[in-house]
This record gives structure tokens, sequence and C-alpha cells, in this order.
């Protein structure tokens, strides 16, 4: 089981390779541009160590982000398939908080977001234990994953 304290680990090292495996290469320079813009707030740490915040653009959403069995995932509240923008501007937004040694606070147990961690429907890992309990919601949420087979043609 990896801790929060080992995926803070593994977001403060992500690097730019790693970030282009898991979004497409275009993902990845677009979510760069959201984060430099500063439009990523609220950036909250769930208790099992993912890290959830808004994503603002042309509308707002909501985008998680986290490790599960050492790869990346994440899940957003827009309608993009694969690894989206927000997910990256989210992953670089807690790693600039965790190079700066800056507090990301934990996700309020009354917070609204818990709905994107339970509404994927998808238990991410059965053994983090965590609050990622498969909800009623509507398909809306995607998860997205870095392993093969997964995703688009
Ligand atoms: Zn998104």
């Amino acid at each position: 089981m990896t801790t929060g304290a080992d995926k803070a680990h593994l977001f403060k090292e992500l690097t730019h390779a790693a970030l282009e495996a898991w979004a497409d290469k275009n993902i990845v320079a677009r979510g760069k541009q959201y984060f430099h813009a500063g439009w990523v707030s609220n950036l909250a740490l769930t208790s099992s160590g993912a890290v959830v915040a808004r994503v603002r653009g042309e509308r707002r959403y909501t985008a998680w982000v986290d490790f599960v069995a050492g790869g990346l995932n994440s899940r957003c509240t827009c309608p993009y398939e694969l690894t989206c923008k927000h997910a990256v501007a989210v992953a670089l937004a807690y790693q600039d908080r965790l190079k700066r040694g800056e507090e990301v606070p934990a996700l309020e147990e009354d917070d609204p977001r818990h709905k994107v961690l339970r509404g994927a429907g998808r238990a991410v890992d059965e053994d983090e234990g965590d609050n990622l309990t498969p909800g009623p919601s509507p398909c809306i949420l995607v998860m997205h994953s870095n392993s093969s087979g997964q995703g688009c043609a």
C-alpha cells in the first residue's frame, strides 16, 4: 500500500517524460499552460494522498489525480475520455506546492468534491481503504489510466 507521504514523493519527482507517458503530448502542453495561468485552485488532499482541485478554463472542472500501483490515475468532471489537461494541471500544481514546501490542506468531509471521488463507479484500488466507494452517479466521470489497453482508438 502506498501511503500519502509516498505519493507526495512520487508527485514531487514527477518528470515531464512521466507526464507524457500518462497523457498525450499536446494535453501535457495544455495542462502546463493551465497551471502556469494559475487556473488550478482549491488544491486539497484526500486521506489516501490523492490530490483534488478545481481547474478553470472555458468551464470549471474538478480533477482528481492519484498514484495507483505506482502509476498515475485521474478522474475529471470534463467530458474528455483520456487523461485530460485538467488532471495534468492539477498534478503540476501539486508538485509545485511540494517543491515550495507548502502545505496542501486535507479535503473537508463535507467538500462537494467528494462526489468526484465517489462518482466514477469503480473503486480505483481496493487496497487503499479510502473513500473511493463506488456510487450511483451517472457515468460522466471517466477513469484515466496509463496502463495499456485503456483509452480510445
Ligand atoms: Zn478534465
